[in-house]
């Protein structure tokens, strides 16, 4: 593998990108002491200047008053033409976002410029989504009355992100939220910065550009206290926050007290089947990447392998053969040979060790992986190899999702163990089938199957398309983001009952008068 860059490199690298996205100077916090950092060498790349509660306040209090003093008047078509012109300086500015992501996050370049491709993907999906924000017509039991409902922009969406997506989750909520009438003001992860300052500095050129108010979007960089002023402000009527389910347990009761709406896309533990009538070299691509893709950093990253215990052997011996060869392609994510990048951090690496040590406890077995690599060249950086560990059961640590590359490998005798092994977790996000019979694919498929809200045959855990709904079920949260109808989250329903009679009829025939 080649040497890792230098910290001054990636630093320039940073800068270029920002001021080509219009982003120098966009953090404008009153606090001090926020680092930006890069996990492939581990070291500081700039200080910048969090925001404090004045500028939560501000924020808040900006995009809120756009909304009710011009954005959700302004027809949705028009508001489709802001995230047009979002979705093309995107497209301008594909490699330098993408080069915040590897630089920010440590996903390999053609990761990183497949989750641009995301926010791309969704701006186009939006734009036409500005012209079928339908509603329904529906019979009225009542002669000259037409029953109907219409959706109406809701207000200020507080949009919370994790790192390890931390731009294609903002852009699934901004670009819909936009289209539907609603401001947004974005917390991301303290640990990508950078990268949101980026997609403000190309969200704020293309309101400049077609002319829409500024005020539609607000970044606010900071901790988790950043994100619990929008957690706790009635100005803002939907939270949308992607994290942990720790995050998500906190969250939760707190914009519930205030009787606000939320939508929670937390942690996973997904698991994929592989039957004996499957396609073992397709299943072994999907589980390879599913399980080790990503450094494991993804919540749809597949921690779980059920196989059949006729084809168990066999088949866990080619995974473990798959992870020695990924053994020389972990390193510099920007090099083009790279398959695995750094762990986000010191917290990821130590939560990766201690899994694995309980794993052992609980009479796992190591079949390969776990060494943290690396070390020498960058001891502030964390990278290690993707660990595959033989379970007996499925005991505690394989109900918990440790944020790292760890496949656990459990087996079953029937479909229907599988099935209870699949489900035997409280995470629900994504889970697979690898089969080539119909009636387990079908089965996995059913009301009775695989619990979770992403449910796939033949194709890994991970690497959802935006047209579909994102998101998960049980302690994953609720709530869907992206496509299909997802965008009725960021709207208010109205149901409107017209009286076109000289008659003034009750429903139900009630009589009164
Ligand atoms: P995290 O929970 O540590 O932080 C996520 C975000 O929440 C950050 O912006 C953080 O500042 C903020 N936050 C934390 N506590 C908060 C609080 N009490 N109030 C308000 N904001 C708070 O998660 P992370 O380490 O950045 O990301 C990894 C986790 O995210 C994993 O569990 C992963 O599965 C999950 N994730 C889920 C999805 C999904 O769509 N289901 C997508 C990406 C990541």
């Amino acid at each position: 593998m080649a040497a890792l860059p230098e910290t001054e490199q990636l630093r320039e690298r940073a800068r270029t990108a920002l001021r080509r996205c219009g982003a120098e100077g966009l953090a404008e916090g009153s606090g001090t002491g926020h680092t930006a950092r890069t996990p492939i060498t581990g070291e500081t790349l700039f200080e910048l200047a969090p925001a404090g509660a004045a500028e939560a306040d501000r924020a808040v209090a900006t995009a809120e008053s756009v909304f009710t003093g011009a954005w959700r008047d302004t027809p949705a078509p028009e508001r489709g033409h802001l995230v047009r012109r979002l979705g093309e300086l995107l497209r301008e500015h594909k490699q330098d976002v993408a080069d915040l992501v590897t630089i920010e996050a440590g996903k390999i370049g053609s990761e990183a410029a497949g989750e641009v491709q995301e926010m791309i993907d969704i701006c186009d999906f939006a734009v036409g989504l500005s012209r079928q924000l339908y509603g329904r017509t529906m019979a009225s039991e009542r002669p000259g009355h037409r029953l109907m409902e219409t959706w109406h922009p809701l207000g200020v969406v507080g949009v919370v992100t994790a790192f390890n997506f931390p731009v294609a989750v903002w852009s699934w909520n901004t670009a819909v939220a936009l289209v539907c009438g609603d401001t947004v003001v974005w917390k991301p992860s303290e640990s990508t910065p950078l990268t949101a300052l980026a997609c403000h500095g190309l969200l704020m050129r293309a309101a400049a550009d077609v002319g829409a108010p500024e005020g539609v979007h607000r970044v606010l960089i900071g901790g988790r206290e950043v994100g619990e002023r929008l957690v706790d402000d009635p100005r803002v009527a939907l939270l949308s926050a992607t994290g942990s389910v720790r995050m998500g347990r906190e969250v939760a009761p707190r914009v519930a007290s205030r009787l606000g709406r939320y939508l929670l896309e937390l942690g996973g533990n997904n698991a994929a089947i592989v039957a004996p009538s499957a396609d073992a070299d397709l299943a072994l691509q999907g589980v390879v990447f599913g399980a080790a893709g990503t450094a494991g950093q993804r919540c749809t990253t597949q921690r779980r392998l059920i196989v059949h215990e006729d084809i168990a052997e066999d088949f866990t011996g080619r995974v473990a053969e798959a992870y020695t060869k990924l053994r020389e392609r972990i390193g510099d994510p920007f090099a083009a040979d790279t398959l695995v990048g750094p762990l986000i951090g010191e917290g990821a690496h130590r939560s990766m060790g201690r899994a694995l040590q309980a794993a052992a406890d609980e009479g796992g077995s190591l079949l390969t992986g776990g060494a943290r690599r690396l070390e020498d060249e960058a001891p502030r950086a964390y990278y290690a190899d993707p660990a595959v560990v033989r379970m007996p059961r499925q005991s505690a640590i394989v109900c918990e999702e440790t944020f790292a590359p760890i496949l656990y490998v459990l087996t079953y005798r029937t479909f229907e163990e599988a099935l209870e092994l699949h489900n035997g977790v409280p995470q629900g996000l994504s889970g697979s089938v690898f089969t080539r019979d119909q009636r387990e694919a079908e089965r996995f498929l059913s009301a009775a199957g695989c619990d979770c809200g992403i449910a796939n045959v033949n194709i890994g855990t991970s690497g959802a398309e935006i047209g579909g709904a994102f998101g998960g079920e049980k302690a994953t949260g609720s709530g869907r983001e992206s496509g299909s109808d997802a965008w009725r989250a960021y709207m208010r329903r109205a149901t409107n009952t017209v009286n076109y009679s000289t008659e003034l009829p009750l429903a139900q025939g009630v009589s009164f008068l």
